[in-house]
């Protein structure tokens, strides 16, 4: 059986503890190999190569270290297909779908490629008698990402690109549900000029997490997952005294007004509800129309739609979603979608049976969509990450809004109108981190950042953009004065600039 190892030292190294987990191809049920999970030593040998590399990159200047992702674009572009193929056959996505993951990581990466300009630092030119002031943003040394399966690529990236850009090295800490495309990535970093040491990916579960989490040397570190877990690390990172911050899960509602254009908002309810099987942080799981006569025609347009979902393999090019990741997933979302049934939601298209012809023990779970469902409901309030759609009626626009404001979660959320004034009003009064007006999945470009409210993230630093410059660098302000503009006795006051 196929082992995979870590990235340590700007090469793969077989894992050592002898403990290990399962990799499946989620289409079949096979396991497809074996993640080794790292020992605090193997987690402590990394971070020794990073400590060792790390003051010889932050000094190699900015440019240098920008021609580094210049490269890796590059390479990303040209392997792109291996790459996305490699996604796949561990997360079950369909292979187009890992093309979008990968090149929203790689957005990223180029986005970085402007790091002369954006860790520049500020300066102010006689800032009192002779004296200048100027301030520098330095790397924070060690960083460290914890990632989670569904999106094995982008997540990397999001967190590893600006952080090496801005000096740092880099421990990651992938998904053991999809470890692979990570330590490829790795590998192509080191092609691109990275020297040895600068980005090590480390496999693991709680035990390198929490090694991470207590390491002396590690100064910042960023998770992406579910949000008990989020909610730990963030709380464990920062009473170790680093910076973190830390993204958790996600309820996106997505608001259509009567006036909203039909076909439009339901063909966006699809791909947001259904691509990737649901399994997005971003994925819409709940559409609430306003007005019975708008969801009348929502539910009636969805349905044929959700029955003809094409569902197959990652190697079926036109499969529009994939099975999901594992039998535990696809146990959980059968339990929940069995919980609404109970709780009184109508399910409309049932699709807990769906079997796939030759791939029987694939996680495969057809498309959902339960109406009627209520805010007391636990379909409702949990997030289900599968292909299930509910729908909450509202009965006018104040009544629809009070719903994302009153979830748990903060994530993302889309209203769907014709009306500016209406959609004006939802992007300023909504408690929620990412807006769509008449767009599903509003994951902001690579030079804005991208983070949720509420429970779906803690701390006040966001991914990407210029907040990820700041999240990954300390500043050092100077205030300089030079002898021939010294003058008079010592002050005993507080010095102020009189
Ligand atoms: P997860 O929380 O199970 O795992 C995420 C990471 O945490 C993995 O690397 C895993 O090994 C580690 N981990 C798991 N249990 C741990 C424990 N007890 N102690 C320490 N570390 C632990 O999440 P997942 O199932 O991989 O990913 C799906 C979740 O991620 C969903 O909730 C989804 O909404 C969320 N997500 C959020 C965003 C966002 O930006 N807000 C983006 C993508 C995914």
């Amino acid at each position: 059986m196929r082992e995979i190892g870590h990235f340590i030292g700007g090469k793969k190294v077989a894992g050592t503890s002898g403990r290990t987990s399962d990799v499946f191809n989620p289409a079949t049920g096979e396991v497809q190999a074996k993640v080794a999970l790292a020992s605090v030593e193997e987690l402590r040998a990394a971070v020794a190569n990073a400590k060792a590399a790390q003051p010889k990159w932050a000094a190699t200047n900015p440019q240098r270290r920008a021609r580094v992702f210049f490269k890796f674009v590059d390479l990303l572009n040209q392997h792109m297909d291996e790459l996305a193929t490699l996604l796949s056959s561990e997360h079950g996505k369909t292979v187009e779908d890992s093309k979008g993951d990968i090149v929203r990581g790689l957005e990223v990466c180029e986005f970085v490629c402007g790091i002369p300009h954006l860790a520049k630092g500020e300066f102010t030119e006689g800032a009192g008698p002779a004296i200048d002031m100027y301030s520098l943003r330095q790397p924070v040394g060690i960083g460290a990402g914890i990632t989670p399966f569904n999106f094995p690529g982008m997540i990397p990236m999001w967190m590893f690109a600006p952080a090496i850009a801005c000096g740092n090295a880099f421990i990651l800490k992938p998904s053991e549900r999809d470890p692979s495309l990570p330590i490829r990535l790795a590998e192509l970093m080191i092609e691109a000029g990275l020297p040895a040491g600068i980005l090590n990916v480390v496999n693991g579960d709680k035990t390198a997490v929490d090694a991470i989490l207590t390491d002396p040397d590690i100064g910042a570190v960023s998770f992406v997952g579910s949000t008990p877990i989020a909610r730990y690390v963030y709380g464990t990172a920062a009473s170790n005294g680093k910076r973190a911050q830390c993204f958790g899960g996600a309820k996106n509602h997505m608001i259509i007004m009567p006036d909203a254009d039909m076909d439009q908002a339901v063909n966006a309810l699809m791909g947001a509800g259904y691509g990737s099987a649901g399994e997005r942080c971003m994925a819409v799981s709940v559409a609430v129309p306003v007005g019975e006569e708008t969801a009348n025609r929502l539910v009636e347009k969805l349905v044929p739609k959700i029955e003809s979902l094409r569902i197959g393999p990652y190697t079926d090019e036109k499969a529009d979603m994939g099975p999901v990741v594992t039998k535990d997933a696809y146990n959980r979302i059968q339990g929940l979608i069995g919980n609404g049934i109970e709780e009184g939601a109508k399910l409309v298209v049932d699709g807990r049976d769906f079997k796939l012809q030759g791939y029987e023990n694939g996680y495969f779970v057809g498309g959902c969509l339960f109406d009627n469902v209520t805010p007391e409901m636990e379909i409702y309030k949990t997030e289900i990450f599968g292909p299930v759609l509910s729908v909450v009626r509202a009965h006018n626009y104040e009544e629809a809004l009070s719903l994302p404001m009153k979830h748990e979660y903060g994530n993302g959320v889309a209203i769907f109108t014709r009306d500016g004034d209406a959609a004006r009003d939802f992007a300023s009064r909504v408690n929620i981190g990412m807006i769509g007006i008449n767009v599903p999945i509003p994951v902001p470009l690579a030079y804005h950042s991208f983070g949720g409210w509420k429970a779906s993230s803690f701390g006040d630093l966001n991914q990407h953009g210029t907040d990820s410059i700041k999240f990954w660098t300390r500043t050092k302000t100077i205030t300089a004065r030079w002898p021939s503009g010294i003058k008079g006795d010592a002050e005993f006051v507080m010095p102020t600039m009189k």
